[in-house]
């Protein structure tokens, strides 16, 4: 017999309860990148950072002596420095077969989003993540937090702890 609690786990394995879209394209005038993350259609309105995405969303644990922590900071400020706009803490994410969880730490500088946990389908979450790939790798020239971005992709490859992470986006 068939509980209902397992038809619901069935049921969540296929269906994410939210959709994810990014979006990245040039300011021409200014020559940087414009980077946008839209949740369940709608804009986020904070200052987004891509190279959470490459880097730090399938891969976000750093550890030091027996404490291990996310680094995922999609939200931070312009500068780089995800304090200096008020956000304390990362956000943790799971990359599991059929959904990617987002756990948004709490009194942490997250009030812009509407909800502490996400769950989208993995399918959309690494096909959006593929998509910006594509296109960094297609605009070296263009610069984020004024550098090339080509010069953040070389800086990228010759750091040992980015092996998996640019393994992961080559496979995708
Ligand atoms: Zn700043």
């Amino acid at each position: 017999m068939v509980s209902r609690k397992s038809i619901r786990r069935k049921n969540n394995y296929y269906r994410a309860d939210d959709s994810i879209e990014l979006n990245i394209s040039e300011d021409e005038e200014h020559n940087t990148v414009v980077f946008k993350i839209i949740i369940n259609g709608k804009e986020v309105k904070h200052y987004s950072d891509f190279m959470a995405f490459m880097l730090f969303s399938k891969y976000p644990f750093e550890s030091y002596m027996n404490c291990r922590w996310s680094v995922f900071e999609p939200f931070t400020c312009s500068c780089g420095a995800s304090g200096c706009a008020g956000i304390w803490r990362a956000i943790t994410p799971k990359h599991r077969r059929f959904t990617v969880e987002w756990r948004v730490p709490k009194e942490s500088g997250y009030g812009f989003l509407d909800k502490p946990f996400y769950q989208f389908g993995t399918w959309q979450y690494e096909e959006q993540i593929s998509k910006i790939w594509e296109w960094i790798n297609d605009h070296r020239e263009v610069e984020h937090e004024r550098r090339p971005i080509g010069d953040w992709l070389d800086s990228w490859f010759e750091d040992e702890e980015f092996f998996p992470a640019l393994e992961y986006l080559d496979s995708l």
